[in-house]
């Protein structure tokens, strides 16, 4: 029964798209260490005001953990990182945060919240709007992400798809002009992945800027302006979705497609 809610989900005529602002986002010399771990090596990346870019790698390459700097969910030991040639370092981590929004892997969405209370959390508590506000708010995200029926719904009774978009409303709702995706389709049931992605591409066309850390080569071939693939805490090579799945030049690269595709 499940399975034949989420195709009816699906099913559902995607509405108009509200056009969303994006920034860019330029990446200098960042270096990351845990203790005398080094995990990031002076990485540079410079992401285009709504495009997409998918982070590929392998497992321990420091792919969440570029995202997770990016949001300052870690602190980096060197380099800078601006929003709209904005210092990341200089704004606050809650300033920062309303204009990078991130999706994890494993949703965390409150579970003794609905739906539309963990959508309206944030957007009541850190902007101050009205509960009433809130809640219109909340809505309309729901309504976006194709779940306007299940807002008084909690996680529980809600699958792994639409929980991740719910927890994908929940980021829309603080309006971010950035939004990180670390390996938010992993965690799902198969025959659940597609929503998730669909939606993702559909967010995609709407100018808000996106960074997709995927193992979904099809959707970063697909959806990507720029792919990037990452190893050992390097970027050891960039372009767009054809030169990396079609003509990669290095040879971890090559390994990496061989074993993936
Ligand atoms: P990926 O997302 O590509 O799998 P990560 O960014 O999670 O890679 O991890 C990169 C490296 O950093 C790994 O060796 C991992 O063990 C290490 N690492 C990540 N987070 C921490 C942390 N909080 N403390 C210590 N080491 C960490
Ligand atoms: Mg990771």
């Amino acid at each position: 029964l499940q399975e034949v809610r989420e195709l009816v989900t699906q099913a559902q005529p995607t509405q108009k798209l509200r056009p969303l602002k994006g920034s860019r986002v330029d990446v200098k010399d960042l270096s990351v260490a845990f203790g005398e771990h080094k995990v990031l090596h002076e990485v540079e990346l410079r992401i285009e005001s709504g495009t997409v870019t998918c982070i590929i790698g392998p497992s321990g390459s420091g792919k969440s953990t570029l995202l997770r700097a990016v949001n300052r969910l870690v602190e980096p030991q060197a380099g800078s990182i601006k929003i709209d040639g904005e210092e990341s370092r200089s704004m606050k981590p809650e300033a920062l945060r309303r204009r990078v929004g991130m999706v994890f892997q494993h949703f965390n969405l409150f579970p003794d919240h609905t739906a539309l209370q963990n959508v309206s959390l944030a957007p009541v508590k850190i902007k101050g709007i009205s509960p009433k506000e809130g809640k219109a708010i909340a809505e309309a995200r729901l309504a976006e992400v194709g779940l306007a029926q299940k807002a008084n719904y909690r996680p529980s009774r809600l699958s792994g798809g639409q929980q991740q978009r719910v927890a994908i409303a929940r980021a829309l709702a603080m309006e971010p002009e950035v939004i990180l995706f670390d390996e938010v389709t992993s965690a799902l049931d198969p025959e659940l992945v597609k929503g998730v992605l669909n939606l993702m591409a559909d967010l995609a066309k709407r100018g808000i800027t996106m960074v997709v850390v995927t193992h979904e080569m099809g959707f970063a071939r697909r959806v990507s302006d720029q792919v990037v693939f990452m190893d050992e805490g390097r970027i050891v090579e960039m372009g767009p979705p054809s030169k990396i799945f079609d003509n990669p030049e290095s040879p971890r690269l090559k390994r990496f497609l061989a074993e993936v595709l």
